[in-house]
């Protein structure tokens, strides 16, 4: 910011203080919602560990549906055997007859149940295969959490030094300020959710965007007093225009 030397001292500590304050509260506010972040990492790992656990549960279903199964097979089995036992003992065609029949039931019973397992076979590779890739899915999860927490430690740990390091300096700053000048800061401050100072700009409020009186805009451009704007209340203050910059953007219209 390119400010002139003759700048009123306490516009300058005030603008100073802004300052300070806008970014102890953006610390504030991060800090503030760390739990949150916390919180929400927590829950995308345990969505991740539900995510193995139905997979791993749709593959222990299938397992015992094939179980199951293959114990129906078997008793079809040791009944299609004792009927072939029967079938040697046979008196009469008719006890032979129905025999068979028992037999073809069985037989057409065993058929439709190894269908049944070949079915669930081809199923369980599948299931196998998502519970691979939800185990897969979870370790990278479980990687990027843990590198996430790390960071925001770290980011916790550097705001706290900050907001130290913040508080001091306003103790120094706010020190150095007419105190009549500093209660008025502190109750804008106050009644404007922290922000108590604005830029003046192309004759309106840059925060409230309204237009200011052009005598009053042509005293904040001076930046020798302080001044406060009618309808919003913020302390006002002006940047001039670097005259290299405007000799840049007038260079690179032409191109
Ligand atoms: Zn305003």
């Amino acid at each position: 910011m390119c400010l002139r030397i003759t700048m009123n001292a306490d516009l300058e500590r005030l603008i100073a203080l802004q300052k300070l304050d806008t970014c102890a509260q953006d610390d504030e506010h991060w800090l503030v919602d760390e739990p949150g972040r916390l919180a929400a990492l927590e829950t995308r790992l345990e969505t991740a560990r539900q995510q193995v656990a139905s997979a791993k549960q749709r593959l222990a279903d299938n397992q015992n549906a094939r179980r199951g199964v293959e114990k129906d097979v078997a008793v079809h089995q040791g009944r299609l055997s004792k009927f072939r036992e029967q079938a040697m003992a046979v008196k009469t065609n008719q006890e032979y007859h129905a025999i068979q029949h028992e037999m073809a039931f069985a037989q057409a019973e065993i058929k439709t149940l190894e269908d049944r397992i070949l079915e669930l076979m081809v199923d369980a590779d599948d299931l196998t295969a998502a519970v691979k890739k939800a185990e897969g899915a979870l370790n990278a999860d479980q990687k990027t959490v843990e590198a996430e927490k790390k960071a925001l430690a770290a980011e916790s740990v550097r705001l706290k030094a900050e907001l130290d390091q913040l508080r001091a300096e306003r103790h120094t700053l706010v020190g150095a300020i007419e105190p009549k000048v500093l209660a008025m800061f502190e109750l804008v401050a106050k009644r404007r959710n922290g922000l108590a100072v604005a830029e003046a700009r192309d004759g309106i409020c840059t925060i409230c965007h309204v237009r200011l009186r052009p005598q009053v805009f042509n005293t904040i451009r001076r930046n020798d007093e302080i001044i406060q704007c009618d309808t919003c209340q913020r302390i006002l203050f002006f940047v001039p225009q670097p005259v290299a910059s405007q000799a840049a953007t007038g260079e690179n219209a032409r191109h």
